[in-house]
């Protein structure tokens, strides 16, 4: 025998036995997305590598370590997307979305693809459900955004999650910031890690976030950006926390976050739990003033974040909290003998078109081992066709719960309106 071809490192398998616990989180994400007023993009899963290079940022981790990149037969660079904002930017001026005014608010749920070091919530292949919202530079978009976030944690009953909160400041702000940062690293630049070594010129900024033990030990001691904010983003930070308190939003001001891309200005934040272990971090998000024109469009203020759904059901999971199953038979029909084969094959083939989930033996089992296998299934009720059911037109359904049993016609119409 050939030998079984396993799954690649680092990405998982969604069983049919546990679909249904992607379609709950999914749709209670697509109900409070559209609830704020968002509507879905889809894009595709890769894109010419560029996208990511300027989009994400040449500094960042992203781009640096964890691209899945390929060249295509034309010979041009393609990137398994790492992470939906670039492609929605790109999408929104592609499509010239500001054309029909603005703001713009989308969402998605997509999977993402990073050549990352598999673990405990941390995937190559990994799924992000993720909100956009281009042309508002108002502290009440960022309190909108990150209000979505505190409404999905509340449906999925999900308790104990930190809001950290910083400002990182704009393009007029940040240049004293990265000078400060900068000699400050120079001071300790033996210690650093090579990356953060070819960081330190181009952007300190970015030390931050290295995952690096020592760098990270380092960075803590560094200069805090919020010292350094011109007075445009220190009052939209105000205003920002002004909003969130005023929307009774619990957060803590963290000035070590400076989150994974290089466009971010202003509010980032980051919803963290400590049922994650290594991996805390379940939402990460800010406000991407640059981004737009980077990307070669008209400046155009946006924000937005993005939420790993494995890690969301790993806190779903740690906290006892049940996802209900939804049932798969309301009636199983058992076929006595081969002349009760046709029928059942039709009254099962009617009852599901009539909606109804109906099911029967395709393995040619006797009527011991069909009854086995509805209790398999989870069936609600049963119902036994043989020669004298046929006979007489009708049957007894069975409620499988209590035992009690009632005579039913053997037509759909009617065993739905007995059974529902
Ligand atoms: P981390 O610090 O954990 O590497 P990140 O800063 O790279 O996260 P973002 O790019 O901001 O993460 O993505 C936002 C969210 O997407 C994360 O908070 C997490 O929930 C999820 N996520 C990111 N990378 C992965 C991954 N490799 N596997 C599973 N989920 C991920
Ligand atoms: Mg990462």
């Amino acid at each position: 025998m050939p030998d079984l071809i396993m799954k690649p490192k680092g990405t998982n398998d969604v069983l049919p036995g546990e679909s249904y616990r992607w379609h709950y989180i999914e749709s209670i994400l697509r109900k409070t997305a559209e609830d704020f007023g968002y509507r879905e993009i889809r894009f595709p899963a890769f894109e010419y590598t560029e996208l990511f290079v300027r989009g994400v940022g040449d500094t960042t981790d992203v781009v640096q370590k964890e691209m899945f990149t390929f060249t295509d037969r034309g010979g041009r660079s393609i990137t398994l997307r790492p992470e939906g904002t670039a492609s929605v930017v790109r999408s929104f001026l592609e499509n010239s979305l500001y054309g029909a005014g603005l703001p713009v608010k989308c969402y998605y749920i997509v999977p993402n693809f990073r050549g990352e070091q598999p673990q405990a919530g941390r995937y190559r292949e990994f799924h992000q459900f993720g909100v956009e919202y281009l042309g508002s530079p108002c502290p009440s978009a960022d309190a909108e955004v990150i209000g979505i976030y505190t409404v999905i944690l509340e449906r999925l009953g999900i308790k104990n999650i930190r809001l950290n909160i910083n400002s990182i400041g704009c393009p007029k702000c940040r240049p004293n910031y990265h000078a400060a940062l900068k000699s400050y690293f120079d001071s300790r630049k033996s210690e650093l890690c090579g990356t953060c070594l070819g960081r330190m010129e181009k952007n300190p900024m970015r030390i931050l976030d290295c995952k690096s033990p020592v760098c990270k030990k380092i960075a803590a001691d560094s200069p805090v950006v919020l010292d350094f904010l011109c007075d445009e983003c220190r009052e939209h930070f105000e205003n920002t926390k002004a909003m969130l308190d005023a929307m009774d939003i619990k957060y803590s001001i963290d000035p070590q976050i400076v989150r994974g891309l290089d466009y971010y200005t202003k509010t980032v934040f980051e919803f963290v739990s400590s049922d994650l272990g290594a991996q805390s971090t379940v939402c990460g998000g800010g406000r991407y003033d640059g981004l737009v024109e980077t990307l070669g469009g008209q400046p155009t203020p946006g924000l937005g974040f993005a939420s790993g759904l494995e890690r969301l059901m790993m806190i779903m999971d740690a906290q006892g909290i049940i996802i209900p199953e939804p049932g798969r038979c309301s009636i199983f029909i058992a076929a006595l003998g081969e002349k009760a084969d046709m029928p059942v094959q039709k009254l099962v083939h009617d009852l599901r078109r009539m909606g109804v989930q109906a099911e029967r033996d395709t393995a040619g089992r006797g009527l011991k081992a069909q009854m086995k296998y509805a209790d398999r299934l989870g069936a609600s009720y049963s119902m036994v066709i043989g020669d004298n059911e046929l006979g007489e037109g009708k049957a007894k359904i069975k409620d499988m719960s209590t035992g009690g049993q009632f005579e039913c016609l053997l037509t759909a119409e009617d065993i739905k309106k007995a059974i529902m």
